[in-house]
């Protein structure tokens, strides 16, 4: 949190010309320890905004297909990935699976039925496509 009390640098001027230079430099001392707050503030709302524009570009790649989220970039599909970790907390784990349509979570050990994995498949035009399709 930054501090409420900011030294004016027209604070500090007229400091300087009334000859109190001490005073001047405690001012000075203080405006710095804000600006290095400032920028530690700033630091850290980046990298707040930088995981969220992350979170939110995950987000508008996740597919749900029943029972499992899958990634979708471009014209692949990567995934499976477990529902109880994304729902609960916004974590991706990829499924383990057998071979036999049978998938496990490492991290919270849920497991999957039904959920063939595929590495790529075609985005279809009517997917998040807002087109018409009366033939216009
Ligand atoms: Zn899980």
């Amino acid at each position: 949190m930054i501090s409420n009390f900011l030294p004016r640098f027209g604070e500090i001027t007229e400091l300087v010309k009334k000859g109190a230079t001490l005073e001047a430099q405690q001012k000075i001392l203080e405006l710095q320890a804000t600006v290095l707050e400032i920028q530690q503030e700033n630091i850290f709302l980046k990298e707040k905004v930088s995981k969220l524009e992350e979170s939110l570009k995950t987000h508008e790649e996740i597919l749900w297909e029943s029972p499992n989220y899958w990634r979708v970039q471009g014209e692949n599909k990567i995934g499976p990935y477990c529902q109880h970790c994304y729902d609960t907390s916004k974590t991706l784990v990829r499924l383990q699976g057998n071979g036999e349509d049978w998938w496990e979570c490492k991290s919270c050990k849920n497991t999957y039925g039904h959920a063939p994995y595929s590495s790529s498949f075609v985005v279809g035009p009517s997917r998040n496509s807002d087109v018409s399709d009366f033939g216009f």
